[in-house]
């Protein structure tokens, strides 16, 4: 570095820069076009080029990276993105993330930091808590909710195998007795990639029907777990779908799986989150009894990416599974060592901003965030169905619903109405008042409306919803 400042000057300079491109950038957050307004192509004139040879200020740099990144943005952070499930940012979260890159901690084990250590207890107990999940269930901050799934199944993995004399951490997966893997067809793409990653493949994924309501039917699990009695079996329930937001019910199927001694492992990216709401936990009634639950902190909690929570109700399997240690050492108690429970090494201290988004909001002011998306997104599945020329197909019973844009001619056949309804999403994205997802739900294509943000309020919904009877005008 040829800059002949102190380090304290460089920091400071470089941090002034970015909070002030932050704070500007925030501040229109409800203005800006919800998509991006440049693609890939003038992304990549933006941003490639040979690799620098000499050094720069590190606050121009900052402005640079500013100036070159703004129109490839997705207003995400924004009120008026409803597409997949994104979340925002709260500000204590954002904020708490910024000191985490400050304090630079590598949050592998305790000796490392004690600081980050505890902190995870501390966050641990209060996710726990919230999600009404066992007290004394193990956790672990993962990147995200795939991140969680693995981290389960790996400890669903050991539990089965070792009760079948098998020990995977030893030998391995070949030759092990196969794990089968019972689902609703509903699941989300990222339980295969689990299932690949751990060893399992995704032929070990068997695709149960789900009944009108997008659930899981007690039949159908019944009749499969009876198919193959003897196998070792994870059964993998959904807390909420991606289309419909369709919610597993687990007070039936868990003791039931269980009984048959399978693993019961929850996909609750967002759907655990109703638990966290005295409005929407019934939703979720009985999924405590659950053997692990894969969740996010970045979607529904609104904290800054990267960020998920893995739990089990076996803290010895998941240990088991993932301590760098022998596992048949003794553990002494004293402090918790992260890479005894996450499948990385060095690793970002990701409770820092979990811990921060559930101080700022308390209880309370968790369900309120639950509830104001779930309401957003009731009033816009409300506001765009009652436009002419829209149709519900779904009206949310969590923050999911989905909608269609029937072809109105005369004669329209089912693939008219798909491209008139691809037709009209794409048109409210374009407008850039609001972003809608697209997606294919029983062989019909919708839009799917999502709400996540902690922004959201009654102003957008309406903004959005004349956003789409004006995109219904035009295309
Ligand atoms: C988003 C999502 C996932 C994957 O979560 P990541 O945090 O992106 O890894 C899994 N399941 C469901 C239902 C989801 O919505």
């Amino acid at each position: 570095m040829t800059d002949s400042r102190s380090p304290a000057v460089l920091t400071q300079a470089a941090l002034d820069a970015a909070a002030g491109h932050a704070a500007h950038y925030l501040e229109r957050v409800n203005e800006l076009p919800a998509a991006a307004r440049a693609g890939i192509a003038e992304m990549r004139a933006r941003l490639i080029e040979p690799l620098p040879e000499t050094s720069r200020p590190p606050e121009e740099v900052i402005d640079d990276l500013a100036r070159r990144m703004a129109p490839g943005l997705v207003t995400t952070a924004g009120p008026r993105f409803f597409g997949w499930v994104n979340g925002g940012a709260l500000p204590a979260a954002l904020a708490a993330d910024w000191l985490t890159s400050a304090w630079d901690q590598n949050a592998v084990m305790a000796a490392g930091s004690p600081a980050a250590s505890v902190i995870e207890e501390a966050a641990g107990a209060w996710l726990l808590d919230l999600l009404g999940l066992p007290s004394d269930a193990s956790y672990a901050f993962v990147t995200g909710c795939q991140g969680a799934h693995v981290t389960c199944l790996a400890a669903a993995r050991h539990q089965l195998l070792a009760r079948e004399g098998w020990d995977v951490e030893r030998d391995g997966l070949f030759g092990a007795p196969p794990i089968r893997i019972l689902t609703s067809e509903s699941h989300h793409g990222s339980v295969e990639r689990a299932a690949r990653l751990i060893g399992f493949g995704q032929r070990a994924i068997h695709r149960l029907p789900v009944d009108g309501s997008g659930r899981l039917a007690p039949d159908y699990l019944a009749g499969a777990l009876e198919s193959a009695p003897d196998t070792p079996t994870i059964v993998l329930l959904q807390a909420a779908d991606l289309n419909i937001g369709a919610c597993d019910p687990y007070e039936s199927l868990i003791p039931l799986a269980q009984a048959r001694g399978a693993w019961v492992h929850v996909d609750g990216a967002f759907g655990l989150w109703a638990a966290a709401s005295p409005r929407f936990r019934h939703l979720v009634a009985g999924i405590d009894l659950a053997d692990s639950w894969a969740t996010d902190g970045h979607k529904w909690l609104n904290v800054p990416y990267d960020c998920g929570y893995a739990f089990t109700r076996h803290p010895e399997a998941h240990r088991a599974a993932l301590s760098h240690r022998a596992a048949y050492i003794t553990y002494d108690g004293e402090a918790r060592d992260q890479c005894d429970w996450t499948p990385e090494w060095s690793r970002r201290a990701r409770a820092i901003p979990t811990w921060a988004a559930i101080a700022s909001l308390g209880r309370e002011g968790v369900a309120a965030m639950i509830e104001r998306c779930c309401d957003c997104a009731a009033g816009l599945h409300a506001g765009i169905s009652a436009l002419p020329g829209a149709e519900p197909l779904w009206a949310p019973t969590l923050n999911q619903g989905l909608v269609r844009f029937p072809d109105p001619r005369p004669g329209a056949t089912p693939a008219d109405h798909d491209a008139r309804t691809d037709a009209v999403t794409a048109a409210v994205c374009a407008s850039g008042d609001a972003l809608f997802s697209a997606t294919t739900w029983r062989g019909m294509r919708a839009m799917r409306l999502s709400c996540t943000n902690w922004r959201t309020g009654p102003e957008d919904v309406a903004l959005s919803v004349a956003a789409v009877q004006q995109a219904l005008a035009e295309a």
